[in-house]
């Protein structure tokens, strides 16, 4: 299968494919009667990814790090929002790049607002409350102190209040969740006497309420990434049906084939990650090895997009596959295709050793992570269709 157009050792990178993104946007979209923002993050602000959210109809872009939301910021006329809660002493960069931030410490939105006063701009918050998680977030007995120190605060406008779930205890936003989550919210409002605008319930783990239709009407904002991004809700095991999963595929070239054994031989110390694995003996294998390794993706999450091809493991620089069962002979030179899972393409997009190609993209737009030039060279072998 070596006769296309694919150079011999293509560098690994991921292949962005825009419309997926477009699509899976647009079908949560029309099934949530509220604000959708969509997060750029899993795949480090790529604008190409933050491009394709908005064309699909999302009402702004979330991103932990102002730095990829300046590229955003620079090349689209959207809302930005800054979903880390920033560090005192970005307080200036985030006023300058987002229009709104997640906070949770008065003393950061006092930054936030000196620094907006001083660009003469107002900077929109948006109050977290930790209803169980216990990532960020105020609790619920402590909303209405701060919703009050924050609207007393100039610069600073209060634009809403959010909730966080499954990200740090796995918590879900089960029904009694978010009930404590709107029940906090309504009593610091009245505690106050302010309204909340916005009323942000969540993530791609909110959806399953969003499609039995249990989600309360008072929350009208959901902040979603890895649902648009893979069409998968890891905390609930579950690949979403109504979306698609082959907007990112991560492709690496084959640098040895080779029929071995398929368990080691010798004495065994702990592999590099401190594991010692068992390995079924299966007779001898075809082997292929790929220039690809744990530093440019969690090998654990990659799935092969062709069938037969089973990903052994890896080290830091090289990945092991058992092609025995591949629908063809893979030869030296191949480029194998794979959908990443959300930390594989976290890592794939920060490693600087993958670059990124986007499908059907002008040269402009089709440049590395970082902005950096990177060989992205050759279009994918058989094996990634
Ligand atoms: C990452 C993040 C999201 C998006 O989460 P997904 O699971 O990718 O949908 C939403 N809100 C906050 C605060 C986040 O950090």
């Amino acid at each position: 299968m070596a006769d296309s157009a694919r150079p011999a050792g293509v560098a690994p990178k991921v292949v962005v494919r825009p419309a997926a993104i477009r699509e899976n946007a647009a079908a949560i979209r029309s099934r949530f009667d509220g604000r959708l923002v969509g997060v750029t993050k899993g795949a480090c602000g790529d604008p190409a990814v933050a491009g394709a959210m908005l064309s699909g109809g999302v009402a702004g872009i979330a991103d932990s790090r102002t730095r990829n939301l300046e590229r955003i910021r620079d090349r689209f006329d959207a809302e930005t929002t800054q979903l880390v809660g920033p560090m005192p002493d970005a307080a200036d960069r985030v006023v300058a790049t987002a229009d709104r931030s997640l906070n949770t410490e008065p003393t950061v939105i006092a930054e936030l607002g000196a620094a907006a006063r001083r660009r003469d701009r107002i900077h929109d918050v948006v109050l977290m409350v930790d209803v169980g998680d216990r990532r960020e977030g105020v609790l619920p007995e402590d909303l209405a102190s701060v919703f009050r120190a924050a609207l007393d605060c100039e610069g600073v406008r209060v634009a809403g209040v959010g909730a966080n779930l499954g990200c740090f205890g796995g918590v879900l936003p089960t029904a009694d969740r978010i009930e404590t989550f709107v029940d906090a919210v309504e009593r610091a409002e009245a505690e106050v006497g302010e309204r909340f605008d916005v009323v942000s319930g969540g993530s791609t783990v909110t959806l399953p309420l969003v499609e039995a239709g249990t989600l309360p009407d008072r929350v009208n904002e959901l902040r979603v990434g890895e649902a648009i991004l893979l069409g998968t809700d890891v905390a609930r095991d579950r690949t979403i049906p109504y979306l698609r999963g082959d907007a990112f595929e991560l492709r690496a070239a084959v640098v040895e084939c080779k029929r071995k054994p398929s368990t080691p031989e010798g004495e065994r110390g702990r592999t590099p990650d401190g594991e010692r694995p068992t390995f079924e003996d299966r007779g001898r294998r075809e082997r292929a090895l790929l220039a690809l390794g744990e530093q440019d993706a969690v090998l654990s999450e990659l799935d092969p997009v062709a069938d037969g091809i089973r990903v052994l493991g890896g080290s830091s620089d090289h990945t092991v596959l058992d092609v025995t069962d591949a629908d063809r002979e893979v030869e030296i030179g191949d480029v194998v295709g794979f959908r990443p899972g959300y930390r594989a393409l976290v890592r794939a997009f920060t490693s600087e050793y993958v670059g990124r190609e986007v499908e059907g993209a002008t040269d402009d737009e089709g440049e590395g992570p970082n902005g950096a030039d990177r060989d992205v060279g050759g279009s994918a072998g058989d094996l990634s269709p």
